[in-house]
């Protein structure tokens, strides 16, 4: 019931200004806490899997366990494939029911990014799937062991206006990820966001805009961008170094420790904690539940909205058989 596809989630924050967090999932651990903070918060929530974490959880397998939790609460979620690279990523997230896809294809040459963008779009909307493409370089993402050596942005490869104009006009993607000092992993330094760019690209495209590497961006910050235009905010990296350190300080304490059931429970905590805390910051809490939001669209306003931008989406509702058959027409075209 509450699933929602990106497009109609992010019109709304764009609309009434305020941000929903976007938080990875790299544990099935992660799922429960994340949906319990954004129904406590009243929030709408995106909840994602990057490819680049594949190699923490099986796609396949963790979706739905993710869809089912969606479905059984009244807030609004999306789930989204975060930083695909390939098309058979996309196509795989599809399959599994994923409400939006991000492509991301920022490396190549935009002539390159925008031919290839532009096909996912056109799959991913057949079955009413939502797509956010990424243009300007906002590195790589975190993933390993130990901190990411601490980065921070180059002025070159930040999102030039008129290049996010075209690519929205060309491909037709429902959100734009963009590169204003954001970096994914940890900074190096303060970190500098380009306040004026954000602005000036959020005027120039009637989509709504994305802000990925939100780990180490202070508060301020994200309120400032977000009254800018930012309407998603990837965040994952201090959620993450945040429950680890929670279950170090948990083994110091309790040495004899043997129960994993009781080291993840402490994780869980953790996670909740950090994810409401954002909320709060991104200024999604209690949007479902304020007055100006209720839906009328689905009966008894029972999935918590009162607007009719916020339709749970019936489309989608991905059907095994049609998207066969678009993989195949796809594939098919493209042999050729
Ligand atoms: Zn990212």
């Amino acid at each position: 019931m509450a699933l929602i596809n990106l497009k109609d989630l992010l019109n709304h924050a764009s609309k009434n200004k305020y941000a929903v967090g976007a938080f990875n999932v790299t544990s099935i651990n992660f799922i429960d806490p994340i949906m319990e903070a954004a129904i406590e918060s009243n929030s709408p929530v995106i909840m994602q899997l990057a490819e680049v974490h594949f190699r923490y959880l099986n796609l396949e397998h963790i979706a739905p366990a993710i869809i089912r939790a969606a479905k059984e609460v009244s807030i609004p979620v999306c789930i989204n494939l975060d930083h695909g690279k390939n098309f058979d990523t996309i196509i795989r997230a599809i399959r599994a029911g994923f409400t939006s896809v991000m492509f991301d294809c920022s490396e190549e040459p935009l002539d390159i990014n925008i031919a290839k963008t532009k096909e996912i779009v056109k799959i991913a909307h057949s079955v009413g799937v939502g797509v956010e493409g990424e243009i300007g370089n906002i590195g790589g993402e975190a993933v390993g062991i130990a901190a990411p050596t601490p980065h921070e942005a180059s002025a070159e490869s930040f999102t030039k206006v008129g290049d996010a104009v075209r690519f929205y006009e060309e491909t037709g993607v429902d959100a734009l990820a963009i590169s204003v000092g954001n970096v994914h992993g940890t900074y190096k330094g303060e970190p500098n966001l380009d306040f004026e760019r954000i602005e000036k690209i959020n005027n120039a495209i009637p989509i709504p805009i994305v802000l990925h590497g939100g780990s180490g961006i202070s508060d301020n910050d994200f309120k400032k961008a977000i009254s800018l235009g930012i309407s998603k905010i990837n965040f994952y990296t201090e959620m993450s170094a945040s429950a680890v350190k929670a279950a170090r300080i948990f083994l110091n304490e309790n040495p004899d420790c043997i129960s994993y059931g009781d080291l993840a429970k402490i994780v869980q905590a953790d996670v909740k904690k950090t994810v409401m805390g954002r909320m709060e910051v991104f200024g999604s809490k209690n949007i479902t539940a304020s007055d100006k939001t209720l839906c009328i669209s689905c009966d008894e306003s029972s999935c918590g909205l009162t607007e009719p931008q916020f339709k749970p989406d019936a489309k989608t509702v991905v059907y095994d058989s049609l998207v066969d058959l678009i993989t195949k027409e796809v594939l098919q075209s493209m042999r050729k």
